[in-house]
């Protein structure tokens, strides 16, 4: 039994070892990553199932490294976000989507661009000044930019919280509530935060139409938001009868695989031909 505990621990230890040595690969790389542009953006399509036309896109960063190949943010998002670096790689994804809106607004597409906000980014005292200028600068419509902020990110600090958001809403923008239903706010601090959309979460939405809990919860929170007069986004929408259920309880906007999995810029001109949105 000695024995097998030795090795267990040794096992262990090796295992910690790997998943510390990955984090400092990923913190050391992902500043060369940021000098040498090894960040794209891809864009999900948000579309109104009614009309299948684009609403919006959200903007999902990738990682290409020249020996790793594809690192997904899920990896390296948190880390950026613990070392500080998420800041400028913050500041780099909305200078990204602001170009491609207003490139969008050029073709005639005026369609909403959803950004991802980190914890960091939205307590900086310079998001604000930092997204004026890039709105002066890009001319992009304000009100096309959609940012997305989770509800843990508001807990903290509640009047902090409301008082950068009405900031926000100052320069034109909209906030987008993510991962709805997975955090921890209560109803009652909803209707203090000046937010305009919800999006409920894939957890949800994902088990429909198998699990009747889901679907009931799914079906309270459209209900609730039209309510409280926000429009609704539903993410991870990837079959047919999810799309059916939606529309059966008044939620239009989604975004998931069942149109289209986020996609680099160049793709756009097929999505536009498989949905027959010219
Ligand atoms: P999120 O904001 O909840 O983004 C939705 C995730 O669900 C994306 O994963 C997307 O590719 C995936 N997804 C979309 N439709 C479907 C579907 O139908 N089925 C399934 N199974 N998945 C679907 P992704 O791109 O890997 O991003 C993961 C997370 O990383 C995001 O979750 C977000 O929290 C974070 N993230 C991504 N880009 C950025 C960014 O630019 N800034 C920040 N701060 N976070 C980002
Ligand atoms: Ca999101
Ligand atoms: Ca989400
Ligand atoms: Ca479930």
């Amino acid at each position: 039994a000695k024995a097998k505990g030795r090795n267990t621990y040794h096992f262990y230890s090796q295992e910690l070892n790997a998943a510390a040595n990955e984090r400092l690969f990923i913190e050391n790389e992902l500043r060369l990553a940021l000098k040498e542009k090894q960040f794209v953006l891809y864009y999900q399509p948000q579309v109104d199932s009614k009309t299948q036309h684009v609403v919006g896109y959200e903007a999902l960063i990738r990682w290409f490294h020249p020996t790793q190949g594809m690192i997904p943010p899920t990896k390296f998002i948190p880390i950026a976000e613990a070392t500080g670096l998420i800041v400028e790689l913050g500041a780099w994804v909305l200078q990204e989507s602001c170009e491609f809106a207003a490139r969008l607004a050029a073709q005639g597409r005026e369609n909403n661009i959803s950004i991802n906000l980190s914890a960091r980014q939205f307590k900086d005292a310079n998001l604000v000044p930092l997204l004026a200028s890039m709105i002066r600068q890009t001319n992009v419509p304000a009100r096309r930019l959609h940012l997305e902020l989770t509800e843990s990110m508001l807990m903290g600090n509640v009047e902090a919280a409301i008082t950068q958001l009405h900031q926000l809403k100052a320069l034109g923008v909209s906030i987008s509530i993510d991962d709805f239903g997975t955090g921890y706010s209560s109803l009652s601090y909803l209707k203090r935060f000046p937010v305009d959309i919800l999006k409920v979460d894939r957890s949800f939405v994902k088990d429909i139409p198998e699990d009747t809990n889901d679907m009931e919860i799914t079906a309270a929170i459209i209900a609730m938001a039209q309510k409280l007069k926000l429009n609704v986004v539903a993410e991870g929408v990837e079959t047919i009868e999810q799309v059916a259920f939606l529309q059966n309880n008044n939620c239009f906007i989604v975004q998931g695989y069942y149109y289209s999995p986020p996609i680099p810029e160049s793709e756009l001109p097929k999505l536009f031909e498989k949905l027959n949105d010219t």
